[in-house]
């Protein structure tokens, strides 16, 4: 294992605590985490374990294991013929996902106006600050990562395991969505409304908090294009205009 690849671990909330913190199947799992949440990896990229085995210098046995937990969140699939690949979503999949993480959202937030500590709050308002630093200098990567951790972080305040366990899967599958869905302008959060997420957590206004947040999924779900039916893999239906012309053919 590449020793230069522990120490340039950022320290992060990517699910690897202090203990678990090390292994090299977490790691391996955090860098894809992350290249999933930064959209370096694009929905249907194939995830080699020979590829990943050579790139990360470990064996195949430790890639499956790291692969196991993407598949278990849902960010990655198991493909026959194929092996795993960076999980792509239907239209469909993709509104019952933004479905879902706007439930967990709103449960969220309740728990975070109840729990959050002085503390919290300043980590938060760090981390936007951080945030807001990556896009204005033009790292949209980081950037993006540092705004799906931003949500992750709200549910550890929320300190309830299953609702982190959701939305951990929730947030990288909405990333994998973006990348895949986006309409032109390029969608991220805004970090004007993190910071409004912040004060309304500050001043324990539960409402208000809540509201914001359904705006705040409302603006990055009309960034992308979940209307278009067009791309099918129907061939009658593509071609469908075929037969409207040769029908018009034969009245005339
Ligand atoms: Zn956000």
């Amino acid at each position: 294992m590449n020793k230069k690849l522990y120490e340039s671990m950022p320290d992060k909330l990517s699910g690897t605590t202090s203990k678990s913190r090390g292994t090299q199947d977490e790691l391996i799992y955090t860098h894809i985490f992350d290249a999933i949440l930064e959209q370096r990896l694009i929905p249907g990229t194939k995830l080699s374990e020979e590829s990943l085995g050579e790139i990360f210098g470990v064996s195949r046995t430790i890639i499956r294991r790291a692969l196991s937990r993407l598949v278990h969140e849902k960010v990655v699939v198991n493909r026959p013929n194929r092996g795993a690949v960076v999980a792509t979503q239907t239209l469909e999949e993709a509104r019952q996902i933004i479905f879902a993480r706007r439930v967990v959202e709103k449960a969220v937030m309740e728990l975070v106006v109840d729990n959050a500590q002085l503390s919290d709050i300043e980590k938060l308002k760090d981390q936007v600050c951080a945030e807001q630093e990556c896009f204005a200098k033009g790292d949209r990567g980081a950037g993006i990562r540092l705004s799906g951790e931003f949500h992750l972080h709200l549910a550890e305040i929320a300190n309830n395991p299953s609702l982190l366990s959701f939305q951990r899967s929730l947030v990288s599958q909405c990333s994998l969505i973006i990348a895949q869905y986006e309409s032109g302008s390029k969608s991220h959060c805004s970090c004007d409304e993190h910071f409004e997420l912040i004060e309304a957590i500050e001043n324990k206004d539960k409402e208000r908090a809540v509201q914001l947040m359904m705006h705040h999924l409302d603006h990055i779900q009309d960034k992308l294009n979940l209307e278009d039916e067009a791309a099918t893999d129907d061939l009658r239906a593509v071609f469908s205009y075929l037969k409207s012309k040769k029908r018009r053919k034969t009245s005339n």
